[in-house]
Formats: structure tokens, sequence, C-alpha cells
């Protein structure tokens, strides 16, 4: 079972993310999810894979949507990993990194984020020590 997202504007599609079923349909049901976005004068294009898990299927379709459309924007400091900022995190995770839906393959982690700070040129005026 796969369930499909399209979001169009004036007819154009801007985006979509496609959720299977990886739970056997089971009243319970864990998802793998791809989204994607194309770019706008706002934002660049983008895409997104992540897992949602234990969601209860006996409720309206909404419900799937919205957990899709909580988690399908990726945040500009989260974009993507490079492929080695993927292979330490995968070393760090109970997923060895091979699940390419762990978050661990997605989203930069605590450490990943720490390490970006500390290699980032600190912009004068900025405020350091404030995020998270
Ligand atoms: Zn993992």
């Amino acid at each position: 079972m796969a369930l499909e997202i399209i979001v169009s504007l004036n007819g154009r599609p801007i985006a979509a993310a496609c959720a299977v079923n990886i739970s056997d349909l089971a009243k319970l049901s864990d998802y793998k999810v791809t989204a994607f976005e194309t770019a706008s004068s706002f934002t660049p294009a983008a895409s997104n894979t992540f897992k949602i898990e234990a969601h209860d299927r006996e409720q309206s379709c909404w419900a799937l949507v919205e957990k899709i459309a909580s988690r399908a924007k990726v945040h500009p400091e989260e974009q993507g990993l490079s492929r080695d900022e993927a292979l330490a995190q995968g070393k760090r995770c109970g997923c060895r990194g091979a699940d390419d839906y762990c978050e661990c393959q997605n989203v930069p982690d605590a450490i990943t984020r720490a390490d970006r700070r500390a290699t980032r040129p600190v912009l004068a005026g900025q405020d350091e020590g404030s995020s998270e």
C-alpha cells in the first residue's frame, strides 16, 4: 500500500510525498516516506526520506498526511548529509548505517550539528551559544 500526496499550485505540482506501508498493513503500521519539493523564489529544491512508526491506521487518512507534512519540510540547517557525515552517523546508530530511511542517514544528529558549527566561520555579530 502506498499513499501519495501531491501538492499543486494553480494546477502545477510543486511538492509530493509517497508513504509505503512496510508492516503488512498492521493496525499500528510503519511507513517509509519519500518527500520532494521543487525550488521556489524562497526555497531551494529539496528532498527528504524518513520513517513513520506505529501509526494507527484505523483513523482518517489526514492523520497520516499530518505526520508526513510535519516531517517533510527540510530545515535549512538540517539540509542533507554529506557521504562522510552519513557514514559517521551510521557508525553511531543501531542500524549501523544499513537503513537508508533511518534518521541517521537523513538528518544531522547532535554530533554532526556540533561539528558543522565548529567548522563554520563565525559571522560578525552572530550570537554564539544560543542555538539549541
Ligand atoms: Zn540508523
